[in-house]
């Protein structure tokens, strides 16, 4: 058995993420205790039932009490709020860490209201799926994929040790970065699909009926990867791209101006501009998959 890296773990929000980091916590650390804090009794009910945690709770605070991790798991329009919610109880020394998409907005809305006498380290599981709650959680889902921490310049090595070990026992490859870094990244490689994924699923409900059933029906020629995209959670999404505008903007910019190009090679007939640009995102997958992130 590991020797626990944790002996109390407050995960605040026990859906898709937290749910399976409490699943990982089971799997690699038995003795250590977790405590989850939701609001609504069925996903508390939920978690008694799948035995995902020892203490169950709606109340942030009482949840945090002793614990020496506290993650944060939450959609990000939570954070703040709740965070103030926390900060008298946290326990002295203890690690503050978060699963958020965009770590600029995790570290503006949680850093000030934080005690000085805790660690915080925000950090970003690169891995996902279009489920929510705390059922569609698996031990599994972190493996073989990248966990990107953004501590701040203060951070106590120790801490962002701790939470590290926690990600690489998950499986993950463990990546350290400034935030804004993070966030410019992630613009690029998940927030601008999904928008891409919303917005064309949309445009297909906007056809007329005829056509929309036979999209529907026809839907395997691309359009249904788009739809399991587009099938991710709203609230959650509605956040990104709220936390995360500038960075999505300046992508979305470069991304029309190509698809312009595109546009004009298309109109004009100018097959090679296509051929060469197909050919140079293949060889983009191929370096994917070696990379073992396909
Ligand atoms: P989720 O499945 O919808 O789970 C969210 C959890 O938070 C639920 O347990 C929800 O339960 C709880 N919750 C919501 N508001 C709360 C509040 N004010 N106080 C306490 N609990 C609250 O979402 P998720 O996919 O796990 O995402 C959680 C976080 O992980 C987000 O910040 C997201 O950016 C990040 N993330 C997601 C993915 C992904 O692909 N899904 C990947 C990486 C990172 P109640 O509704 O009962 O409160």
């Amino acid at each position: 058995m590991n020797k626990p890296l944790f002996e109390r773990v407050a995960l605040i929000g026990i859906g898709l993420i937290g749910s399976s980091l409490a699943r990982v916590i089971r799997r690699d650390f038995p003795e250590t205790k977790i405590v989850a804090c939701a609001r609504r009794p069925e996903t508390l009910e939920a978690v008694r039932r799948l035995n995902l945690a020892d203490e169950t709770t709606d109340d942030p605070a009482a949840a945090v009490a002793g614990a020496d991790l506290v993650v944060f798991a939450t959609p990000l329009s939570a954070y703040a709020e709740t965070g103030r919610r926390i900060a008298p109880a946290l326990r002295d020394g203890a690690i503050v860490t978060d699963v958020g998409s965009v770590k600029t907005i995790a570290i503006r809305d949680l850093k000030p209201v934080l005690p000085a006498h805790v660690h915080f380290v925000p950090g970003h599981p690169v891995a996902g799926t279009e489920h929510s709650g705390p059922e569609s959680g698996f031990a599994e889902l972190f493996h073989e994929r990248w966990c990107i921490l953004t501590p701040l310049p203060e951070t106590d090595p120790k801490a962002i040790a701790k939470v590290k070990a926690l990600w690489e026992s998950a499986g993950s490859r463990v990546a350290t970065m400034p935030a804004d870094h993070h966030d410019k990244v992630l613009a690029m490689t998940s927030h601008l699909p999904h928008l891409i994924a919303y917005t064309i699923v949309g445009t297909a409900t906007d056809l007329e009926e005829d056509l929309k059933s036979e999209v529907i029906a026809y839907s395997a020629g691309g359009f249904r990867d788009f739809t399991r995209i587009a099938a991710s959670d709203p609230t959650m999404w509605r956040d990104i791209f709220v936390a995360n505008r500038e960075a999505v903007l300046e992508m979305l910019q470069r991304y029309s101006e190509d698809l312009t190009a595109l546009q004009r090679a298309i109109r004009r007939g100018d097959g090679d501009t296509l051929y060469d640009w197909f050919a140079r995102t293949r060889t983009i997958r191929r370096s994917i998959i070696e990379a073992k992130q396909a």
